[in-house]
């Protein structure tokens, strides 16, 4: 396949211009051509008139044009021009079809597509133009998600450069459309198609519960509006006009099916309400993300290393607008090494649809770059040569950016550290490192709020340990310690739930969720075996002396302590080193 591209003069004719485009196609060697025509020219009968001019002249009908944010020539962006991209398949079908976008009815055009895709055979991919973002593409989505795996499906939403315009159309020789959408299908036995994403933005601090909100609305979050997330962090004023567009570059990051997922906001509500581009649900977690200029180059390189690997015969990219403007100046840098590859056309979106190769699942994304590699056959065995961004091209603001938001991320990284850190030491034993009481009693407490199921607790207690320490010193007695709470470790590492705690001094306590009586005292058998067998620093050695006591749904939870106390207790004076059954009265 081949892709021949076309910086359009809306002043001169298509036989001026498309020479080439029809030569190769009237050469005989290809079955398909199909002409993407990317416009940052808004004028609709314009658009229609050239649609239909280049259908004339290169002798197909599959033309499909769309509205542009910015057309993308070989890895470089131009400015409200109109690009023609003509892609040659020497045996790949393509075919365009067209479906009517109704507010409500979005489940019903997401099964009809389902029913087109699986109805092609040797389809390899589908693409998707859809202009507007009122659809629930949940919905949609979720229907088209169910058509054969292996299918890669990608596009984007057409929009022209400024935020709320009403320019959202796609068009074809037959005009436009607001309210439809196109899918472009690639069916072929030996067409192979990569498709990715590209992000490169980071969450920023720590995660927000979407506690009101639904589909692109999004009323509170944390129980308090959603607006002043951005105006207590980022003094985005919800009165403030154009307050989306400074908002853009910082969308909420939300993390799907292990997948990063952005949602730019693209309206803050005077109610303190936003409204998204994409989808949440209520109890989703949120949080606020930042683009990382060194994050970002290290996703392209990675992408850029697997096209290199896959070879492709033409690339698009379809890249966001929010890109656009976050890289200003250098929005080239990371699209211009795929045009290294091969030939290279797309243009910036307001929204990126792609299909997760793994799941299956269509998604609507926002702020990524998707790359769709495509290829006839096997990789031609060319000598593959190592592709790259060059970031040290990055000068005044954009090398600022690149060091400030390095400084935001190693502090975060630094901060969530010592944070996790001190989680840490809140609920664990300095000595020991076992749960310390408050923890160990919380996690018993939570098991027996729980009904309709079996949990045993088992009390240990160190035999004549004051003796230890008054023999051989604290430092000795510390170590016994220890070597216990390691046995005691070890012994619930394989009991699943089952924990530890130091209740205080030499006394700790065991929660063995779902074991019965028998199996309890089977296991503080176990344990006082090992205790007695372990060789400790004192030549005498050391024994334990433990209580048993199993909660089952018809005990009354409130004297489980007291009662594994007097079992301990009743092991003491038996003589220590044994276990004793509480018994319920
Ligand atoms: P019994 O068999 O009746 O339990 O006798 P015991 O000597 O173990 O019991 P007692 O309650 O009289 O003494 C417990 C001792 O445990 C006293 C205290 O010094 C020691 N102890 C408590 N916590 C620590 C600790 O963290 N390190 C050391 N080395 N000793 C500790
Ligand atoms: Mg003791
Ligand atoms: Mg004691």
């Amino acid at each position: 396949m081949k892709q021949i591209l076309v910086e359009y003069n809306r002043d001169k004719s298509a036989a001026e211009q498309l020479g080439e485009i029809r030569e190769e196609f009237c050469s005989g060697e290809y079955k398909s051509l199909l002409i993407h025509i990317f416009s940052g020219i808004t004028d609709e009968s314009l658009l229609t008139g050239i649609a239909k001019e280049i259908e004339g002249f290169c002798q197909t009908g599959l033309v499909v044009g769309t509205i542009s944010a910015g057309e993308i020539k070989d890895g470089w962006v131009m400015s409200k021009g109109i690009l023609v991209s003509a892609m040659l398949f020497r045996e790949t079908e393509i075919q365009i079809h067209s479906f009517e976008a109704v507010l409500g009815r979005e489940a019903e055009v997401g099964t009809k597509i389902r029913e087109l895709l699986d109805s092609i055979s040797d389809l390899k991919a589908a693409e998707l133009f859809m202009p507007g973002t009122e659809m629930d593409t949940k919905e949609m989505f979720e229907r088209i998600s169910r058509c054969r795996k292996g299918i890669a499906i990608f596009g984007g939403y057409p929009g022209g450069t400024s935020l709320n315009s009403p320019e959202h159309f796609i068009f074809s020789s037959e005009g436009a459309l607001y309210d439809a959408l196109k899918v472009v299908t690639y069916a072929g036995k030996n067409l192979y198609v990569s498709t990715e994403k590209s992000i490169g933005w980071r969450a920023l601090g720590l995660p927000f519960k979407v506690t009101k909100g639904y589909g692109k609305d999004l009323e509170e979050i944390n129980d308090r509006p959603a607006a002043e997330v951005y105006e207590k962090f980022l003094r985005i004023d919800r009165k403030q006009h154009n307050n989306a567009e400074e908002a853009f570059e910082f969308p909420l990051l939300t993390r799907l099916n292990g997948d990063d997922m952005l949602r730019s906001v693209v309206h803050i509500r005077e109610d303190g309400s936003l409204r998204l581009h994409g989808f949440v649900t209520e109890g989703m977690d949120v949080f606020l993300s930042y683009g990382d200029p060194s994050r970002i180059v290290e996703t392209v390189n990675k992408r850029l290393e697997e096209l290199c690997e896959f070879r492709p015969e033409v690339i698009l990219l379809y890249s966001c607008i929010v890109r656009k403007t976050f890289w200003e100046d250098f929005v080239d840098m990371e699209m211009e090494p795929f045009a290294r590859i091969c030939s290279t056309s797309g243009f910036h979106t307001w929204g990126e649809i792609l299909r997760d190769a793994e799941t299956g699942v269509l998604s609507e994304n926002n702020i990524t770059l998707l790359s769709i590699g495509m290829r006839e056959g096997e990789p031609k065995d060319t000598d593959v040569k190592s592709v790259r961004v060059d970031d040290t091209v990055l000068q005044g603001q954009a090398s600022l950016l690149k060091r400030l938001t390095r400084l935001v991320y190693i502090t975060m990284e630094e901060l969530q550290k010592a944070r996790q850190q001190l989680a840490f030491m809140a609920e664990r034993d300095a000595l020991t490192g076992l749960f310390n009481r408050g923890k160990i009693e919380q996690l018993i407490n939570e098991r027996l709020d729980m009904h309709d199921c079996v949990t045993s607790l088992v009390m240990v207690d160190l035999d004549f340990f004051k003796r230890i320490n008054d023999t051989y010193g604290h430092d000795i007695g510390d170590t016994a310690l220890t070597n216990v709470s390691d046995i005691l470790a070890d012994s619930v590492k394989a009991l699943e739930g089952a924990c530890a705690g130091r209740w205080g001094g030499e006394e700790f306590l065991i929660l063995l969720p779902d074991v019965d009586e028998e199996a309890a005292m089977l296991y503080a058998e176990e344990l006082r075996k090992k205790v007695e067998g372990h060789c400790f620093p004192m030549p005498e050695g050391l024994t334990i002396s433990q209580g048993v006591v199993t909660v089952r749904e018809c005990h009354d939870r409130k004297h489980v302590y007291k009662m594994v106390d007097d079992a301990l207790y009743k092991s003491k004076i038996n003589g220590r080193n044994r276990v004793t059954k509480a018994e319920w009265s």
